[in-house]
């Protein structure tokens, strides 16, 4: 049954009173923790063991639990039964995993407003960088051309489901399908797309879907990548030791297929205890979570389009559909300067910087000399409309009065 409104009654709440009333804008970054993920990890802390070692009771229920997270990460994305899912430490790290398999002789096209994580794992010499798409139409055709004129062999496109800065959503099955039109294959990168939007990898016909479960609502150390078997198959094991071997004798090592070849060492069942319990309540409660933030984000936007010298971002348009990200900066005010305000005069937690997004970022300023980095307010299931409210208010007064005090530039805020 999904509740006609959700919220943070279904996070665990904050521990330290003193600061009840903190007003979270950063769930971009990282989400709080759901109080059902909570639960899931307090149950699994008594009893754990390493899984598919022992034959122990501790070990013989823990393997069960690993595997049962598995099958719910995948239902989570909707995966095809003979996709796997691997767990992995985030979704850095899922598609580092991805670019260690791809043939020696694929090429990758990737778009340059793509998060850090997405553009940089790629060997460079077979790697084609497009332009920030104007329009989603102009980022199908870009990579349509791109793939006409690709070399002969393997290709892969490599997109994000929403943009990291802006939030908007790129045309994923469109570009799939393009993708597939031309023999080629697509990664998503759903960091910031699945703890918005339903992902369902065979709806929009994906290969791979990397994730992270800190964005799910899950602490860290767990994510995922998703997806096709062959190449992953095909490739060196991604940390060489135990779990990924099936047999050593001598000098030669026989190395394991499916998940367990890229999982070497003692995995983190508790990270994908908890990733699971994450996808499982997200999926439970995805409708009302949609409409909690379309409502929140449409509010927002409003009050800061209302403000003058504050200017918003974005890669599409305003009318593009995206999540609850707003990316800005304030004439006049760095944006250093305008978080530090926000934080300490205000309660509120935004981001400011390059979002680990240094090229889009550039493009997007370009026609604001005055900025090299910008504000970034994401919301999640931890804003209210009190929140929205007191965030507009509050960049109001700084447009008008500016901060109370000069906050030192630190170098916290600056480039990542
Ligand atoms: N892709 C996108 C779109 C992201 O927003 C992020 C995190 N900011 C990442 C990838 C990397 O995620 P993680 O830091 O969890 O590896």
């Amino acid at each position: 049954s999904i509740p006609a409104t959700v919220g943070a009654d279904l996070l665990v709440p904050l521990a330290d009173g003193r600061v009840t009333d903190y007003a979270n804008f950063d769930h971009g970054a990282s989400a709080p923790c759901l109080e059902s993920v909570r639960a899931a990890v307090e149950a699994a802390l008594p009893s754990y063991a390493s899984v598919h070692r022992g034959n122990g009771y501790a070990s013989r229920i823990t393997t069960q639990w690993y595997e049962r997270a598995r099958r719910q990460v995948h239902e989570f994305v909707g995966a095809r039964d003979d996709y796997q899912v691997i767990f992995t430490r985030q979704t850095t790290d899922a598609l580092n995993l991805l670019a260690r398999a791809v043939p020696a002789d694929a090429t990758v096209i990737v778009f340059e407003s793509e998060h850090h994580a997405a553009l940089l794992p790629w060997p460079a010499e077979r790697t084609v960088r497009l332009a920030a798409p104007e329009s989603p139409a102009q980022a199908i055709t870009a990579v349509a051309d791109a793939l006409r004129t690709a070399p002969e062999g393997p290709r892969l496109v490599v997109v994000t489901g929403a943009s990291n800065v802006t939030g908007e959503i790129f045309p994923i099955a469109e570009l799939a399908a393009v993708a597939r039109a031309h023999g080629a294959r697509i990664c998503l990168d759903a960091a910031q797309l699945a703890p918005h939007r339903e992902v369902d990898i065979a709806a929009l016909d994906v290969d791979w879907v990397a994730l992270s479960g800190h964005k799910l609502y899950a602490p860290y150390g767990a994510g995922a990548l998703v997806g096709r078997t062959d190449w992953l198959d095909a490739a060196d094991p991604y940390l060489l030791g135990g779990g990924a071997t099936a047999a050593v004798a001598g000098d030669t090592t026989v190395w394991n297929e499916g998940p367990a070849r890229h999982e070497g060492g003692s995995p983190n069942v508790i990270g994908a205890i908890a990733l699971a319990a994450a996808c499982a309540a997200i999926s439970e409660h995805r409708d009302a979570i949609e409409q909690h933030e379309r409502s929140l984000l449409a509010r927002l936007r409003t009050g800061l389009a209302q403000l003058p010298g504050v200017t918003t971002y974005s890669v599409f348009g305003e009318d593009a559909d995206r999540v609850g990200t707003v990316c800005f900066t304030v004439d006049g005010l760095t944006s250093t300067l305008v978080s530090a305000a926000l934080s300490a005069e205000y309660g509120i937690g935004v981001r400011d910087g390059k979002f680990c997004a240094h090229l889009l970022v550039g493009h997007l300023l370009n026609d604001s000399p005055e900025h090299g980095t910008a504000v970034r307010a994401s919301l999640g299931l931890g804003t209210t409309r009190e929140h929205v409210d007191r965030l507009v208010n509050a960049v109001r007064t700084l447009t008008t009065s500016g901060p109370r005090t000069a906050y030192e530039e630190s170098a916290h805020g600056c480039q990542p």
